[in-house]
């Protein structure tokens, strides 16, 4: 996707930090941030500054995230699901510690203390958690070196196989994504492991009205009907969809999204140059997500790489 210079995204880091420390409270346990995909297009580098001091560790999707974000500079440690190196001193250099869930991966990464990822079921990046022979190979192959296992799950069940599983045989357990946290605090374990739950309502995106008009009958590719429309320089190559928005404090819509523009509906009142919220200002990112069909992870990144990010500062 392309950013675009008319588009402005604010990133507010006090309210990252804020629902950081919501969330640890509650829980009453660790926190890993979830900083993949540059922290869903906040800012991975300036997120994990921003709560350093409140998490025990970060989790990222590969090791060259960990490097590229600068996460060591933390003092924290990273959890990375895949082992794209066989080296563990490619993990050390960066305090990376690798997700394993075959023999071979366990035994070439000892020396990086290896996290055992369990399958409850999504059935990628894991070890089956019915399979106790396969479980037991990869802990054997570790020598004692695995001292956390977690899961990727969204039903509290997958959390309390993974502890009906390892409870006992390895100290720390953690399962609770934004899903999990929402349905059932004591899903949580022995640590917490949150992304979207960090970063909802930390964004605000908006456009100016690039111009505004009483509509002259049926606009646009599509041939909208509405009083009055205006257009913001910002359209679907910048991942922009038709769904909510609001202008001057009122709910509206993006009737419809060109490539580089968009149509507003518009009010009497509405001037060119008047802003036109996409995400913030009591739209959530759940409200978006309705409209557009998809989830609101997939609103966080869009919305985060529609324009130039600026930052509120953490405290
Ligand atoms: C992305 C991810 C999370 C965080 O999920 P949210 O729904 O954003 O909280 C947790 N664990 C793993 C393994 C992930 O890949």
């Amino acid at each position: 996707m392309l950013r675009s210079q008319h588009v402005m995204v604010r990133v507010d880091l006090a309210a990252v930090r804020s629902s950081a420390k919501a969330i640890r409270a509650r829980a009453g346990v660790p926190l890993i941030a979830v900083v993949k995909a540059d922290a869903y297009g906040l800012g991975a580098a300036e997120v994990a500054r921003a709560v350093a001091d409140l998490v025990d560790g970060f989790y990222v999707f590969e090791l060259a995230e960990a490097v590229a974000y600068d996460l060591r500079s933390t003092g924290r440690r990273t959890l990375a699901m895949q082992a794209d190196s066989q080296n563990p001193d490619d993990y050390l250099a960066h305090k990376v510690q690798p997700a394993v869930w075959t023999p071979t991966a366990a035994a070439a990464l000892r020396r990086a203390t290896p996290v055992l990822s369990i399958d409850t079921g999504q059935q990628r990046f894991g070890v089956p958690v019915a399979d106790k022979a396969a479980v037991d190979a990869v802990l054997a192959a570790a020598e004692g070196t695995i001292v956390e296992a977690f899961t990727h799950a969204t039903q509290p069940r997958q959390a309390a196989a993974l502890a009906t599983a390892l409870r006992g045989r390895v100290p720390k357990l953690h399962a609770a994504g934004t899903a999990l946290l929402e349905q059932d605090p004591s899903a949580a374990l022995d640590a917490v492991r949150p992304g979207l739950a960090l970063y909802r309502g930390a964004v605000r995106t908006s456009a100016r009205l690039a111009a505004v008009a009483d509509s002259a009958g049926p606009a646009g590719y599509t041939g909208f009907e509405v009083a009055r429309h205006g257009v913001i320089l910002a359209g679907y190559s910048h991942g922009l969809r038709a769904g909510p928005c609001v202008v001057n404090g009122r709910r509206s819509r993006l009737l419809e999204v060109g490539m580089q523009s968009a149509f507003v509906e518009c009010a009497a009142g509405d001037r060119a140059g008047d802003e036109v919220v996409l995400l913030g200002d009591g739209l959530a990112e759940q409200d978006v997500a309705a409209a557009w069909g998809c989830t609101p992870h997939e609103v966080v990144l869009r919305m985060t790489g529609m324009g130039e990010r600026t930052y509120a500062a953490a405290h």
